[in-house]
Order: C-alpha cells, then sequence, then structure tokens
C-alpha cells in the first residue's frame, strides 16, 4: 500500500490478492475499462490502482460470475430463451445486450454490405472512442456533410454510398482533447486520415508544406 496525497493505492499483485484471483485478470479489467483509470505516481511506481476502487472491480467480477452461470435471458430479437453466456455483456454499462450473439451475427451479416449501415457503425464507434454528449444519426451526418462530402483539406468529393471512399476524422484528436460530438467531426478519404492520424490540424498543415518545400527545393 501507498499513501499519496492522502489518498491510498495498492499494486495490481495486491488487487489481485485481495479479489482472489491472478494478477493477469486484474490486468484485463482495467484494460476493459472497468476502473476509471490506472495511476502513475512516478516512473518507478506504476501501475497503482486507488484503495476504493477494489469494490468496483470486485462488483465486476461477481457481475461476470453471474452471466457466466446457467442464469437464462430472453432474446429481444429472436424471443428464444437462452443462457446469459449466448449474450454479449457491455463494458461500459454493464448490462447485457438485449439481442443475442446469433441474432447480431445475422444482422450483421444481412447488413455488411448495406452503407447505411456501415455509416451508422462508423458514428458509433467515432462516438465510443471519445466522451460526447449528443447522439449522432446519420440523417446528422447527412444534413451537415450532404451525400457527397468534400474533403476539408484535399477538396476530394466522397460518397457516403461507397464507403471505401470515406471516413469519419475527430478534428481535434482525441488525444488532444477532442470529443465525440459533431462539431468535431469531419470527413475526409481514408487515406488522409491515416497521414493526419493524432495530429492538430494546424500543425498537420505545416508538416505538409514542410514537405513541398524541401521537395522543391531538391
Ligand atoms: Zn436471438
Amino acid at each position: 500500500m501507498i499513501t499519496h496525497n492522502g489518498e491510498n493505492y495498492i499494486t495490481r499483485r495486491e488487487a489481485a490478492k485481495l479479489l482472489g484471483v491472478s494478477a493477469s485478470s486484474v490486468t484485463n479489467l482495467i484494460k476493459r475499462g472497468h476502473v476509471n483509470s490506472y495511476y502513475l505516481l512516478n516512473k518507478k511506481l506504476k501501475g497503482l490502482l486507488k484503495e476504493g476502487e477494489i469494490l468496483q472491480l470486485d462488483k465486476t467480477l461477481i457481475e461476470k460470475r453471474q452471466y457466466r452461470s446457467g442464469d437464462n435471458k430472453k432474446c429481444s430479437c429472436c424471443s428464444e430463451i437462452k443462457l446469459t453466456k449466448e449474450f454479449i455483456h457491455s463494458h461500459k454499462s454493464g448490462s447485457l445486450k438485449p439481442d443475442c450473439k446469433s441474432c447480431r451475427n445475422k444482422k450483421y451479416r444481412a447488413n455488411k454490405d448495406d452503407p447505411e449501415f456501415i455509416l451508422n457503425r462508423r458514428v458509433s464507434k467515432f462516438q465510443r472512442k471519445a466522451k460526447y454528449t449528443n447522439k449522432i444519426t446519420i440523417e446528422d451526418v447527412y444534413n451537415k456533410f450532404g451525400r457527397n462530402p468534400i474533403c476539408y483539406l484535399t477538396g476530394q468529393i466522397m460518397d457516403f454510398n461507397d464507403p471505401n471512399s470515406y471516413s469519419l476524422d475527430h478534428f481535434i484528436p482525441i488525444s488532444k482533447g477532442g470529443d465525440g460530438d459533431l462539431n468535431n467531426m469531419r470527413i475526409t478519404p481514408p487515406i488522409i486520415n491515416a497521414m493526419k492520424t493524432s495530429i492538430l490540424y494546424e500543425d498537420f498543415l505545416i508538416y505538409c508544406q514542410t514537405i513541398v518545400n524541401y521537395k522543391k527545393n531538391q
């Protein structure tokens, strides 16, 4: 146990001992976001948990064991009564999804070539990766960008009916504090998004300019 600024911290190993699981199980729970964060006090003392978060982990473990037990649940889609292990466990809310794995897979296979389905999934992913206040619908996206969005960096015209032509870009990167709301969304071709990665807009322009200038003078 380490005390810092009046808070008690414990190591993963200590947490594992208290919970009666292996240290790697604790690592997995941390990776999946079951505790708020993973504390770095200084370079030597890394990988610490707040002592109070043990309670949160314990609750999660009890829930997980329940899901693995023989409990039944009715699927909202096929209406069959199935074992809870036939349902996906949402890491964020801690509850089970209403439709069973096999219904979800069927739905995915039936829709995987539908451009609107793909856009919807991409919008969900865009939001899931960052913090956001308002849920974005694909209608919001069409209203803002039209059906043929223009890349704000290259001027290239894309097509929401062709999933290979576009990608959703966080204008302010998540790592720089950007959120998952509509005003932080831009549409770019996938290659441009890959080039920009987590660089700020202004810095990206400078990098591009530097490359062009250097090549011009060679
Ligand atoms: Zn089902």
